[in-house]
């Protein structure tokens, strides 16, 4: 124990010392008008710090969840616009023969769904007298 009297905020983390400025028993008043306002103003003391640190986490989650948001409309709004092509292609689907058919599917194999839905489009520009 020190013979000393308390010299310093008791608040841990902020130094602030008696004599730099106003005091409220041994907290410095900048502590002692957060603690009893709830308004935080820059200091070093644990709580101004832990709260200076949750509200930059909190706006950069924001950024982050903006990010991701716009992201998820665009990726939405790409399937919307494959979901309109896909009914397209089904009412198209329809109107080729059993050969033509055969003939798009069998491109599904070696170059994926895209390829057929190109096959439907050439057939039917075939059909229509190209
Ligand atoms: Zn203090």
């Amino acid at each position: 124990m020190s013979d000393f009297p308390i010299m310093k905020c008791i608040v841990k983390g902020c130094d602030n010392h008696k004599g730099e400025g106003q005091f409220v028993n041994d907290i410095c008043s900048p502590c002692h008008r957060m603690l009893t306002e709830g308004v935080v103003t820059p200091s070093d003391n644990w709580f101004a710090t832990e709260i200076t640190i949750a509200i930059e986490r909190t706006k950069k989650a924001e950024v982050e969840l903006a990010a991701c948001s716009a992201a998820f409309d665009k990726q939405q709004e790409q399937l919307d616009r494959n979901a309109d092509l896909l009914a397209e292609k089904k009412k198209q689907w329809v109107d080729l023969t059993d050969k033509d058919r055969e003939e798009c599917l069998a491109k599904h194999e070696k170059f994926g769904w895209w390829s057929v839905i190109d096959a439907i489009e050439e057939k039917l520009w075939e059909k229509n007298g190209g």
